[in-house]
């Protein structure tokens, strides 16, 4: 056997692989590409083994056959322009001289009893080489429009109808050479149908390690992108995001439908406005895929679900491939690619959509462990603050409780021992402190416990903060000293005052407990721009900077603040804060360690109801 006869018998036999392999996929499943692909290597499979056997059997070519098998290949190149029909629009003009080009050259060829005149070759030869280069360069685009597998697998399919067109060519012009050159067409030609034999089987049957290999690097920049997606902010961001890493890894466009377990549905947030925003047990698609956890290719998406077919026409759906979300049992939803076009190899690419679908899975799940980890986090804190506030509130109770006790028990003696002796005045006025110490630490702890359902902040109505500002300077429970007010015009809003005095109270309080005795406390109140403004300033023992952003946390005390000589719970701000706030307002402090402080609430002076 030369060299030449094995390159021939090398390229026959991976012609007729490919047929067995297409024809095998094509009964697997029956989309009308499939069947295309396996009719066109079929012709080039039946006139491969119809040249063998008679070579082989030095049989002498039965006529008919021969026919048969002439006409098949001059079939070929219309076949190859079904199966760009199939997946890109080809212009009815186009397909109408691919069929009478077809018709014509069978004609010939019968007219003439299979001895073509020169004139006549020429034109079919040309006919032959001008569908090739279209179907070709209808294959590189459709590749371009592609990603992953597919896009590869088009890319060896437009080589292998290159090599193969200039095979064709060669062979079709060899009768035209001086017969000194006869034998080089011949090597040329089957050096060229054997490598365009070996691209059309990575084309159109690539063995199972190459798709791995081609699928790796999208699936890698997927998981790139993916990997910090679960801690992103919401689901919803996550569902956005995969949608858009889907989408551009896959070469389409891509939904993702979660599962609603309350409503029962799958809830779209479909950023192309095909899909309704919620997908019930109807005969949706997606829904379908959902409930048999079946991905599927629909080729035709107006056609599979004729409800939505406007919305598929008007967007552009042609073909629609839908994949399961679920993790370890746990039905999560789906996720839905539409493409503009049908996918040539519809298989590969809906094994790409599968693999998302499971990355999405997993992302999902690992978001869901985050919130649960969250929530039980959030469980615990809420279970230590509480636990926190116990002790704090039993701990600042005690010691007014004790005093207060032992000065009764004092009195109780002394009114049992000498019941004529004179009221002891001193110690009933500390009973009378002590007691009033108590109701107020309890009043903040019912206070912080009413912030934490909201609802601290009753009736509102006009205010003047100024006004309202003097009241509280002028009340007793500053050990005697003087408060300053300083304010231009009344500054007038729509605040709840006893919440509003109370935090103005409460500021003061503080300014006076963490100032020396002689030292001034101001108040200064203006408005601009719609806000009123509130500064209680003092010159007391400041606030170190590492407190500063604690301070308004419930329970937080300033690390040089005594609890022996500075009693308190460290509620007071967090309460201020709280109040506020729901009035829409802030507060901040600006405080240097020994120098004093300024706390500041800025409201906002809503018109007055
Ligand atoms: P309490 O005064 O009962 O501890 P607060 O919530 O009113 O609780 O205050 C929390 C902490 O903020 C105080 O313990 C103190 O450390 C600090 N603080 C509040 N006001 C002042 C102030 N005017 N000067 C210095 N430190 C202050």
């Amino acid at each position: 056997m030369t060299a030449l006869e094995l390159v021939s018998l090398l390229t026959q036999a991976i012609y007729v692989l490919i047929f067995v392999l297409v024809t095998w996929t094509a009964l697997r499943r029956r989309t009308r590409t499939s069947v295309d692909i396996a009719l066109f290597f079929g012709a080039i499979a039946t006139a491969i083994v119809e040249s063998r056997i008679v070579t082989t059997f030095g049989l002498s070519q039965v006529e008919l056959i021969t026919d048969i098998v002439t006409l098949l290949v001059i079939a070929m190149p219309y076949l190859l322009l079904r199966l760009v029909d199939d997946f890109s629009d080809v212009p009815a003009v186009v397909s109408r001289l691919a069929e009478a080009g077809v018709v014509l050259s069978a004609i010939a060829f019968v007219v003439t009893v299979g001895t073509v005149p020169p004139p006549i070759l020429i034109a079919i030869v040309i006919y032959f080489a001008a569908l090739s280069t279209y179907s070709a360069v209808a294959f590189v685009l459709a590749g371009r429009r592609s990603a992953g597998v597919t896009r590869r697998r088009l890319q060896a399919v437009a080589a292998g109808t290159v090599l193969l067109g200039v095979a064709i060519l060669v062979a079709g012009f060899a009768p035209l050479l001086p017969a000194s050159l006869a034998g080089l067409p011949t090597g040329l030609t089957q050096v060229l149908a054997l490598a365009s034999a070996i691209a059309y089987f990575i084309g159109f049957a690539p063995p199972q390690i190459l798709r791995r290999a081609w699928q790796e690097p999208e699936l890698r920049s997927f998981l790139r992108r993916a990997a910090s997606l679960p801690r992103m902010p919401d689901t919803r961001s996550i569902v956005h995001a995969l949608q858009d890493g889907a989408g551009s890894t896959l070469g389409a466009r891509a939904a993702i439908g979660l599962f609603d377990p309350e409503t029962n549905t799958l809830r779209f947030q479909d950023p192309h406005g095909v899909l309704p925003s919620e997908i019930g047990q109807s005969d949706y698609l997606a829904w379908r895929v959902f409930e048999t956890q079946h991905a599927e290719y629909y080729p035709d998406a107006a056609r599979a679900h004729p409800a939505l077919a406007s919305a598929y026409r008007t967007r552009g759906v042609r073909s629609l491939l839908i994949a399961p979300i679920s993790a370890a049992n746990q039905r999560l939803g789906a996720l839905e690619a539409y493409t503009d076009h049908q996918p040539v190899f519809s298989e590969d690419d809906l094994d790409l959509v599968r693999l998302l679908a499971d990355q999405a899975a997993v992302i999902l799940e690992s978001r869901a462990l985050i919130d649960e980890a969250a929530r039980v986090q959030a469980h615990e804190e809420a279970a230590r603050l509480k636990e926190d506030f116990i002790s704090a509130a039993a701990h600042d109770l005690k010691t007014p409780l004790t005093t207060l006790v032992a000065q009764a028990q004092f009195l109780e003696r002394r009114a049992e021992t000498q019941p004529s002796a004179p009221a002891d005045l001193p110690g009933l006025q500390r009973i009378v402190r002590e007691g009033r110490r108590l109701s107020a630490l309890v009043l903040e702890l019912l206070d912080a416990s009413r912030l934490e359902q909201g609802k601290l902040v009753g009736e509102r109505e006009p205010v003047d903060l100024v006004e309202l500002a003097r009241d509280v300077a002028r009340r007793d429970s500053y050990e005697g000293r003087q408060i300053t007010v300083v304010a231009d015009a009344p500054v007038v809003g729509s605040y709840d005052p006893r919440r509003i005095g109370q935090v103005l109270e409460n500021l003061v309080e503080n300014a006076v407990k963490y100032s020396p005795e002689e030292s001034e406390v101001r108040i200064v109140i203006a408005h601009r721009n719609g806000e009123a403004f509130i500064d209680v300033t003092d010159r007391g023992i400041g606030i170190p900077a590492g407190d500063l952003p604690q301070m308004f946390q419930r329970f937080h005390r300033g690390t040089n603040v005594d609890d022996r000589r500075f009693a308190g719970m460290g509620l007071g701000l967090f309460i201020c804060k709280g109040i506020v706030e729901q009035h829409g307002g802030r507060v901040s402090v600006e405080s240097r360690e020994g120098a004093g402080s300024t706390f500041k609430v800025v409201l906002p002076m809503e018109t007055t109801r």
